[in-house]
């Protein structure tokens, strides 16, 4: 979705999408405001839309000026570089959030919904599959996009399929079939070579089992509460920094033994609670948390001779 040479916005499209959008649409918005990480700069554009076809109007819109589009969920995980983001961020957590059961054990729910309510609302009429998903915040196409997950399961545990719109503005769904699921990370699984992070995920369909709601409610107050004493509260950051490496100790083990715990670039810091989290305890710049993920890198590197890689997108110039 961001092109190289990107050319600011002229001035006849701003006013064609101040026309469309109202006060939903803002220029030079600050991406501190839209990210947990609270470090970022500006986007050259940020809009909300309210619904399906404006998203689409937006897209074809944004082809036709060759303009690139970055699409935000809740911002959960990310880290978005001090110059901002050329083009144009998409917001869809204002229009697109309903979720709705069909039949006895499939939910669907619109991208922009929150991931907890389509926890909450599947522990309400006794669907279970969703409590792995609990206490991850951010939206559910970003869910989706990151097949996030926790110990206990991730997205591809419970997607059965997706409704996509495509850089073409062709909305299409694709099932569980078509696509593949890695640690964090999904894609399309045909031989066309398509590149998902070309599309927009508009929602996702769940297939879920019959459990009571007191037993699903009490499993959640218990992975809540074991959440809650492991990760860090009170300081902005975007989850674990890092991904696991495969068949070694977690990432945040690796950064501990490698003396990790505490380092610390301005305001950027890796948390003495669980050291595979970057938090930010103030000011910190995006600038100072890369300097610090590389910092980090090479003392486990140094250690152990594995390269972690980030599991948070960084975005932006
Ligand atoms: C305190 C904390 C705890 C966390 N714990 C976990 C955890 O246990 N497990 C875990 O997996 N993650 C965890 N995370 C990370 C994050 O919450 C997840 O990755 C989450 O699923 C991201 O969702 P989002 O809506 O915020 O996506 P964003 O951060 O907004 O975006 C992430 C990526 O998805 C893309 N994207 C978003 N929406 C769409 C869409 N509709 N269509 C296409 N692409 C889209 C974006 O372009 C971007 O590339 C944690 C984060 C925090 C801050």
């Amino acid at each position: 979705m961001f092109l190289a040479g990107v050319m600011a916005i002229q001035s006849e499209l701003k006013k064609q999408l101040k026309n469309r959008f109202s006060d939903r649409v803002r220029f030079d918005e600050p991406m501190t405001a839209h990210t947990t990480f609270r470090v970022g700069g500006a986007a050259d554009a940020f809009i909300t839309v309210s619904d399906e076809s404006e998203l689409t109007y937006l897209i074809t819109c944004l082809k036709e000026n060759n303009l690139p589009f970055f699409i935000i969920g809740g911002g959960t995980n990310l880290l978005v570089k001090d110059q901002g983001i050329r083009g144009v961020v998409i917001c869809l957590t204002k229009g697109l959030a309903k979720i709705s059961q069909h039949g006895a054990i499939t939910l669907s729910a619109l991208a922009g919904a929150s991931l907890s309510a389509l926890c909450r609302f599947a522990i309400k009429r006794g669907l279970s599959g969703l409590n792995f998903a609990l206490g991850i915040p951010g939206t559910v196409g970003g869910a989706i996009r990151m097949n996030a997950g926790a110990g206990n399961g991730d997205m591809s545990d419970v997607l059965e399929s997706i409704r996509i719109i495509g850089p073409d503005g062709n909305i299409e769904t694709v099932d569980k079939t078509g696509l593949t699921f890695s640690y964090r990370d999904l894609s399309f699984a045909d031989e066309n070579c398509r590149e998902l992070s070309s599309s927009v995920i508009l929602e996702g369909r769940f297939s879920l089992s019959h459990q009571r709601p007191e037993f699903l409610k009490a499993e959640a107050d218990a992975l809540l509460n074991a959440r809650k004493k492991s990760q860090p509260t009170g300081f902005a950051s975007a989850g674990c920094f890092f991904k696991n490496p495969e068949n070694r100790e977690s990432a945040g083990k690796l950064i501990d033994l490698a003396g990790g715990k505490g380092f610390r670039v301005g305001d950027a810091a890796v948390s003495e609670k669980h050291a595979n989290f970057i938090v930010n305890r103030g000011r910190a710049t995006a600038e100072d948390i890369l300097r610090l993920m590389n910092i980090v890198q090479e003392a486990v590197f140094k250690k152990f001779n594995i390269m972690l890689e980030p599991e948070v997108k960084i975005v932006g110039d």
